[in-house]
């Protein structure tokens, strides 16, 4: 593929009016390719191209734009490890992380897919008599998707397929990190027979002026962003001039609680995928351990031998932890460890570092934290376990609560009654119980406070990409 012509308007790749940026491996720190960089011109051409081809598409029929959407799917699956090698080099995520989401982002193809021939919509008589109300819902219209490095490729189908089952065209600006695998995604969409103009890719270094020629287009009737709260919040600002339909995927700083009549094994192993899957970078990620005091050893213990044994370097060597994304972010990590370590925390176990010339950070567990510390509050988004003990339920609620975010959450309990009540009362989108992992296409996925407004996954995730409209019939 060529990136150089990698602003995909109309179905043509085209080049940047910003000439190109470099994609780096973050295990490396090699250039993997260059890529156009787009700018707000370029943002305006996709939406022209959207605008063009949504009539049609939104009057396709819902099976015919369904089995595009599941051919999607089998070709991802065809590409399925070039897909992964592709996520693998410019994310750094280990091969396992990069397979299971190619798995994953392709199932959003199959969900939609199946979701965008039932038939929805509602039928009443008024209590007055003498009309009949009919409910329907429409595609908004054209639909600007913004997605993070983190997932690659299942950030961005995550909102494609929901957006084209419901019958809406797209503009997408991938992550400037990570912008290869969607331009693959287009590509695959394309060969389905998905026609020209109905997705549309703007890769580019300068987001905020690619995604304000979208917020400030009155054609455009529809943002969903997946990335930090902070660019969230200015984004929601700026939809608010037009008052557009948004849908937000904020950050999270979920809780990962262990009670005393916990399976531990259990725990160990939910604890190994909620923390270390694709290397503590999910939004998701477990960001601080509470155990009870009374397994908090054992837990510890039993966590710190495996997380001694992995293995951490490049993709490419078959190793379980990759890099961060950036010498930001690994700056950012060392902060938050330094100052956990000045306020008595200590490192109890550590894996073996890694050799390579990449953005390393190497896997650790820390014991003797307190809530206060910037390791428990903060989004570490790093391959780091704080742990923290606890003996009072209510104690550990507020603890638990006392974050801005909310969006997953793990309980592992040996008393299921228990742990759902208290899962009820755990301020998050999503509660894992006895379950490390919480991402599912039918499931609505999505936080409370300031992790996001709005669900993906589920009918929930078709249901954002609609508008509510009804007819109020004489009878
Ligand atoms: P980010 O907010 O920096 O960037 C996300 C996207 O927004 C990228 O495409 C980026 O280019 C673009 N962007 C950045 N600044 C912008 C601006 N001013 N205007 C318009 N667009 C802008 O986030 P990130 O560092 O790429 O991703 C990590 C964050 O994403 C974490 O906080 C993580 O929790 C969150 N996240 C959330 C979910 C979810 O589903 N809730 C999923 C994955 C990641």
């Amino acid at each position: 593929m060529d990136y150089t012509k990698g602003v995909l308007v109309g179905g043509t790749g085209q080049a940047g009016s910003r000439g190109t940026f470099d994609v780096v491996d973050p295990a490396t720190l090699e250039v993997i390719a260059q890529v156009s960089d787009a700018g707000p011109d370029d943002a305006v051409l996709a939406v022209d191209a959207a605008s063009k081809a949504f009539r049609a598409w939104a009057d396709t029929a819902p099976r015919a734009r369904a089995d595009l959407l599941m051919k999607t799917r089998e070709l991802m699956l065809r590409d399925a490890e070039e897909l992964a090698q592709l996520i693998a080099a410019e994310n750094g995520k280990s091969l396992t992380d990069a397979r299971g989401e190619v798995t994953y982002a392709a199932e959003f193809f199959r969900w939609f897919a199946e979701e965008a021939v039932r038939p929805h919509g509602d039928f009443g008589s008024s209590p007055a008599g003498g009309t009949r109300t009919i409910v329907t819902h429409h595609p908004v219209g054209v639909a600007a998707l913004v997605t993070p490095w983190n997932f690659p490729a299942a950030m961005a189908t995550r909102k494609i397929a929901p957006a084209l089952a419901a019958g809406c065209t797209v503009v997408l600006k991938p992550a400037a990190e990570t912008p290869l695998t969607a331009l693959h995604i287009a590509a695959l969409m394309a060969e389905a027979g998905i026609p020209d103009g109905v997705v549309n890719v703007v890769p580019g270094e300068d987001a905020p002026a690619i995604v304000a020629a979208w917020t400030d287009d009155p054609r455009v009737r529809k943002i969903s962003f997946t990335g930090s709260t902070t660019v969230g919040r200015q984004l929601l600002r700026q939809a608010s001039e037009r008052v557009m339909n948004t849908s937000m995927e904020l950050g999270g700083n979920a809780p990962f609680i262990v009670t005393a009549d916990a399976d531990l094994g259990a725990a160990v192993d939910g604890a190994m995928i909620a923390k270390f899957r694709n290397g503590g970078q999910a939004c998701t990620a477990a960001n601080r351990f509470y155990v009870h005091a009374d397994v908090a050893d054992e837990f510890t213990a039993r966590l710190g031998a495996r997380v001694e044994a992995l293995k951490v370097g490049p993709a490419a060597d078959g190793c379980d932890i990759g890099p961060l994304i950036s010498a930001k972010a690994l700056a950012n990590v060392h902060r938050l460890v330094e100052s956990a370590l000045v306020t008595g925390a200590r490192i109890a176990h550590e894996a073996k570092p890694a050799t390579a010339p990449g953005h390393f950070f190497t896997p650790v567990v820390l014991t003797g934290v307190t809530s206060e510390s910037d390791v428990v509050r903060e989004e570490s988004f790093a391959p780091i376990a704080p742990i923290v003990t606890w003996t009072d339920t209510e104690d550990l609620l507020t603890q638990v609560n006392s974050t801005e975010y909310g969006l997953a959450a793990y309980i592992f309990a040996g008393d299921l009654g228990a742990a759902l009540k208290l899962a009820e009362r755990v301020e998050a989108g999503m509660v894992g119980v006895n379950r490390g992992l919480v991402s599912d296409p039918s499931a609505p996925f999505g936080g409370v406070k300031q992790s996001g407004i709005g669900r993906e996954g589920a009918r929930a995730g078709l249901e954002e990409y609609t508008e509510t409209q009804y007819f109020s019939v004489a009878w």
